[in-house]
């Protein structure tokens, strides 16, 4: 019989089971910080302290700025806690698809960011010396059919189109034709593929905890949690400097924080009903499997599948690394979610 996890859990996790970054980073391993009980007056509010909230805090008070953060459950409780963590600047959506939609400059805009982002990732681990698995590895993007069908050879037709674009807009890619994966001896052989050089993975957990310790010892930040927000609203005028405007949060406690500027960095974001009803929720799964070390290279893998199978590493114990397979998404409440890890260990050992 299926046990649900206690309400208690879910103030650490926003998933049932807990994700592998737990086995080597617990939950008690994680910063505490009190509940807001009173108002208070920031130059900005951040609300929410997964990665987008923590990367924003980071670069706002290295520039001096007052930040305040605000977090609903316990820090890291999102998705940052649970993701698989490729930083990747191979997009799902595709440069050819971005470039269609948003032009040469918007897709430009999209390497630049992706490619800073992951970098900025490395740079601030190495200064301020969080040991977070940190490191630079090849990302393959591979068809989803054996090679030899017609399917495959289309399928690296259009990821030769990607790549052609993705080397116009400055990223380091190619294609590689029977390209060996070292521990990819199975049956399948879905060999060729767009090889993105200078993508990373880091120890998703590892790296936000050791973050959220620097923060909290800036006089310039404060971290409150178990603090959910309700309204985010801009009060007073200002027009051509005259006047003056600021943002005012609100806590469901009924708390204020008066500040310059608020950042919603909650993932789904609150109150633009708009964007929500928009937007499509997933449920995606992910399963973690011991290797011997060294047996299997250490990369990045996506298939072209939709949904598509993806496969990282990241480290077990002395004799071996944890191979992180996940994918098989589907819209949630519209499918059944039966077999599903099952499906995705079986996809792995067939190769
Ligand atoms: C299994 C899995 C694998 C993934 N793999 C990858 C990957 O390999 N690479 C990749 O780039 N992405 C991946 N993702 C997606 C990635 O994890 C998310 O896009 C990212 O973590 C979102 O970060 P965030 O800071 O925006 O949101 P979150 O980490 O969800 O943080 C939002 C925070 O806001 C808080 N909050 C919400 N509402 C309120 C409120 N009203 N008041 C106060 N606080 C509030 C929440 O409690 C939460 O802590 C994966 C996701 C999953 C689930």
């Amino acid at each position: 019989m299926a046990t649900m996890a206690s309400p208690q859990h879910f103030m650490a996790t926003s998933g049932s089971n807990d994700p592998v970054w737990v086995h080597t980073e617990p939950y008690s391993r994680r910063p505490h910080f009190p509940k807001l009980e009173k108002d208070l007056q920031t130059d900005v509010c951040i609300v929410g302290s997964g990665i987008a909230g923590l990367s924003t805090a980071y670069e706002l008070v290295t520039r001096g700025l007052n930040v305040v953060m605000l977090e609903a459950r316990d820090v890291i409780s999102g998705e940052s806690g649970r993701t698989s963590g490729h930083l990747s600047s191979g997009m799902d959506a595709g440069y050819v698809e971005i470039e269609k939609k948003h032009g040469r400059a918007g897709a430009k805009a999209a390497a630049e960011s992706h490619s800073w982002a992951l970098n900025q990732i490395g740079e601030i681990s190495k200064k301020l010396g969080i040991d977070c698995e940190y490191r630079h590895l090849p990302g393959y993007q591979i068809s989803q059919y054996p090679k030899g069908d017609r399917e495959h050879a289309d399928e690296m037709e259009e990821l030769k189109e990607e790549i052609a674009l993705t080397k116009e807009l400055g990223l380091h890619t190619s294609i590689e034709e029977g390209l060996a994966i070292k521990g990819w001896d199975g049956k399948i052989d879905q060999r060729d593929a767009a090889v993105f050089h200078k993508e990373a993975t880091f120890h998703p957990t590892k790296y936000l905890v050791g973050l959220l310790k620097w923060l909290s010892k800036q006089s310039n930040f404060s971290c409150y949690t178990r603090t959910r927000v309700m309204s985010v609203e801009e009060k007073g005028i200002e027009v051509l400097g005259y006047g003056s405007k600021d943002v005012q949060v609100s806590t469901m406690d009924g708390h204020t924080i008066t500040c310059q500027d608020a950042l919603e960095a909650t993932c789904v974001p609150l109150q633009k009903l708009s964007v929500v009803a928009q937007m499509e929720f997933y449920r995606t799964y992910c399963i973690a499997m011991r290797v011997p070390k060294g047996s299997i290279e250490d990369c990045l893998i996506y298939d072209q599948c939709d949904p598509y199978h993806y496969v990282r590493f990241t480290a077990c114990d002395e004799k071996d690394d944890y191979l992180i397979v996940g994918g098989c998404d589907h819209k949630v409440g519209q499918e059944d979610e039966r077999g599903r890890f099952k499906e995705l260990e079986k996809w792995v050992r067939d190769r």
